[in-house]
């Protein structure tokens, strides 16, 4: 099989078990249509249904099959009848002998065949080139954008579907959505080989494809870091959310060699939030994404790397150097850390929860699915800010939104302008001392039990939809007897430290804590993580900033 690029990766592929002839029609086609297209030539069937398999997974454009008739193993008709299960689009050209005319003509309804085309057609001016021009004409007419980006073929209600899909999303990966049971998702399943048991398969624009894959396989696969590039650093910043972001831009801008190391995907909580209003600087707001995107791409600017799907569940203090393993058993070194790691949704314990989550019920996950929900009734559950600003959000294309909250009213958990903004959108409404005690379904959410709080009455309601946003805890255990935390698990700093004016235990040196940094030397928290933090996109950037600039304080002393 030979291929000819042209401007675009629209091809046409033409199909001929005689070299001669297959190569002469992929001259006469080249001839003309060589500029605005690839010209795809192969020598048998088979040949040319691995060729659009691949370029299937690639997502390329196929405008226009020509195929031989009698061809040895598949003949044309069977050739096309298989193509067709792979680009139902592209127009369908039998070239036939005149003997075969019989055959053509029975192939129009079998595989619903555009045109035959009598052997040999020359002069191509008069025989081929008009017919290949109408038939181009009527594809380009036709519904043929492509399709380049990554490709995930998946189950409507499976959890790791939505987790790949919440994953990508978070990571500004453009991506398409096929549910495996739609035509469109059979063919790519078709193409990759895979059976459709084993899913989410997911098809990166090199069209190699992955079934079941892990967050690190998927990240490798789409072009994020996830190894270190050295083994000791001046910063290690853990946890990519504002705080760490924030962090690693201060830190590699100043000279710093700096690390991120990110769990999942960057941007943390703010990354999941559809509007942030408060932010300094954006007078119309700012998507969590967008600020993640411009953020993470200001780190790399200045040099620092960024490692994501790396959890770290380990620091030690080795002399002077601090060690941060990760949960593979590797390890890196540096001068200093800077814990970012932010706090995680509590999860709601009531029977039947735990089961449907990713199918039909989500923590913090409002803005991936919010194209499944739309038309449809859904239910938002919390009082803060987080759940006003998603109950927002989803009642752009669902039908309802229903908030449900456990306290007597939004005054005391919400900003007054959220409270504002639900208020005049009448399809949202507010279901106060409410809390949910169950859920069922199988597959999907089908059901709420909700019990009133005031009355202690009981309902079971009819809900597809749930997102939870019920507060949230730092999931800080693995530092436990590394630094002094609160009863919380929050991570303590600076005065916070000092009880009656005593310093840390196992403090060693004659000054205090500086004003982040924790019990011991050299560790830094900024953000959610720490005691007593203001739990803001603002203040966790500016703390941030703040702990690179205690960390060149920690540097010069060292
Ligand atoms: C939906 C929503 C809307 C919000 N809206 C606003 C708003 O409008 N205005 C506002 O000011 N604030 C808002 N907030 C709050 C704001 O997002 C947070 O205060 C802010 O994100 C805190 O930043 P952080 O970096 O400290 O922590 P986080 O954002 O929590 O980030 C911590 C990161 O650390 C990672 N991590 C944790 N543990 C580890 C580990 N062991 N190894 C590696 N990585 C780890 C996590 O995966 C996460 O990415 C909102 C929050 C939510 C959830």
């Amino acid at each position: 099989m030979t291929a000819t690029d042209g401007a675009t990766r629209t091809a046409i592929i033409t199909v001929d078990d005689d070299p001669s002839v297959s190569r002469a029609v992929a001259r006469d086609l080249r001839r003309r249509y060589g500029e605005q297209h690839r010209i795809v030539r192969a020598e048998s069937g088979e040949a040319a249904l691995d060729a659009l398999r691949q370029m299937k997974l690639r997502g390329d454009l196929v405008a226009l099959i020509l195929a031989d008739y009698r061809m040895p193993q598949m003949n044309g008709i069977d050739f096309l009848e298989h193509a067709m299960d792979v680009y139902p689009g592209a127009r369908r050209v039998l070239l036939t002998a005149y003997a075969d005319t019989g055959a053509a003509i029975d192939a129009i309804n079998v595989v619903d065949l555009d045109h035959y085309l009598l052997k040999p057609w020359d002069p191509p001016e008069e025989k081929l080139y008009p017919v290949v021009d109408g038939l181009l004409e009527a594809w380009l007419a036709s519904d043929h954008r492509p399709v380049p980006e990554t490709k995930v073929v998946g189950h409507r209600w499976s959890a790791r579907s939505s987790g790949v899909r919440e994953f990508l999303a978070r990571n500004q990966v453009p991506y398409r959505w096929y549910a495996s049971d739609e035509p469109e998702g059979q063919r790519l399943l078709t193409a990759a080989g895979a059976d459709g048991l084993s899913l989410p398969v997911v098809i990166p624009p090199d069209g190699a494809a992955l079934i079941e894959p892990t967050d690190a396989e998927l990240a490798s696969r789409v072009g994020l870091a996830t190894t270190p590039s050295t083994d000791f650093y001046d910063i290690v910043v853990i946890g990519g959310g504002p705080a760490g972001l924030g962090a690693a831009v201060y830190g590699a801008s100043e000279g710093l060699r700096t690390v991120l190391v990110e769990r999942t995907a960057t941007g943390g909580q703010a990354g999941q939030s559809s509007r942030i209003e408060n932010y300094l600087g954006f007078p119309d707001g700012v998507s969590g994404a967008q600020l993640t995107d411009r953020a993470r791409r200001q780190a790399a600017k200045f040099g620092a790397e960024v490692l994501t799907t790396r959890e770290v569940v380990g620091l030690e203090v080795n002399g002077s150097a601090r060690t941060v393993r990760f949960a593979d058993g590797s390890a890196i070194d540096a001068h200093t850390v800077i814990l970012a790691t932010g706090v995680s949704y509590r999860h709601l314990t009531a029977p039947g929860l735990d089961e449907l989550t990713g199918r039909g019920v989500f923590y913090g996950s409002a803005l991936t699915e919010t194209a499944a929900c739309s038309g449809q009734d859904v239910f938002v559950v919390g009082g803060a800010n987080s759940a006003g600003q998603a109950a927002v959000y989803l009642s752009r294309s669902a039908k309802s939104v229903t908030i449900l909250v456990r306290g007597p009213s939004l005054e005391k958990s919400m900003s007054y302008y959220l409270i504002q903004q639900i208020a005049d959108i009448p399809t949202i409404s507010v279901r106060t001392c409410t809390e949910v005690i169950a859920a069922g379904g199988t597959d999907h959410l089908a059901s709420l039990t909700l019990r009133d709080i005031s009355t202690g009455t009981t309902d079971t309601i009819s809900a597809q939809w749930l997102f939870l946003f019920i507060g949230a805890a730092p999931l800080t255990d693995w530092l436990d007897g590394v630094v002094a935390r609160d009863g919380r698990g929050f991570v303590l700093a600076g005065p916070d430290l000092s009880i009656e004016g005593q310093r840390p235990k196992g403090w060693t040196l004659d000054r205090a804590p500086y004003h982040l940094e924790t019990s011991v030397p050299g560790i830094f928290v900024a953000g959610d993580a720490r005691a007593e933090s203001a739990k803001r996109v603002a203040s966790a950037v500016g703390e941030g900033a703040m702990a690179v600039m205690l960390v060149h304080r920690y540097l010069e002393k060292l």
